[in-house]
């Protein structure tokens, strides 16, 4: 059910505790860890605490907690100093566009120069 802790998801495991990571930023409905695998020197992500597959299953099933996760993006750009240069959220949504958890995640990338478009 939307929402609902899923035993097999990395990142309910990380939002329980039983994964570690390097928590940046934590809200009532939010988390913000550093990617394991950081592609700019800035490179958060921001998740809903609870599970939804995407950013627009997000939205459509808890849209008061899709609009935290873009506030705390926009947090972390500033807590990150990256708030007056640029920096890009992404969402992947779909394998095909390389989303690789299947639990709504924002990228906040920064701290280098972005190409437009993106690979
Ligand atoms: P996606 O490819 O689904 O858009 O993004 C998933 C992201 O999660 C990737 O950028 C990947 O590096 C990151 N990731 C995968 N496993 C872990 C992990 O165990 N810890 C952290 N902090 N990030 C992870
Ligand atoms: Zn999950």
């Amino acid at each position: 059910m939307a929402g609902e802790p899923q035993g097999d998801c990395l990142f309910c495991k990380i939002v329980a505790g039983e994964v570690p990571a390097t928590v940046v930023r934590e809200s009532e409905t939010t988390l913000a860890f550093r990617d394991i695998n950081p592609q700019a020197p800035t490179h958060v992500l921001v998740i809903p605490k609870a599970h939804h597959t995407d950013a627009a299953a997000l939205a459509a099933e808890a849209p008061q907690i899709a609009a935290d996760v873009l506030r705390e993006a926009g947090e972390i750009a500033r807590q990150e100093k990256t708030e007056d240069d640029g920096y890009r959220i992404v969402f992947n949504t779909g394998a095909g566009a390389g989303q690789t958890v299947f639990h709504a995640h924002a990228h906040v990338l920064g701290g280098r120069g972005l190409t437009w478009p993106p690979g």
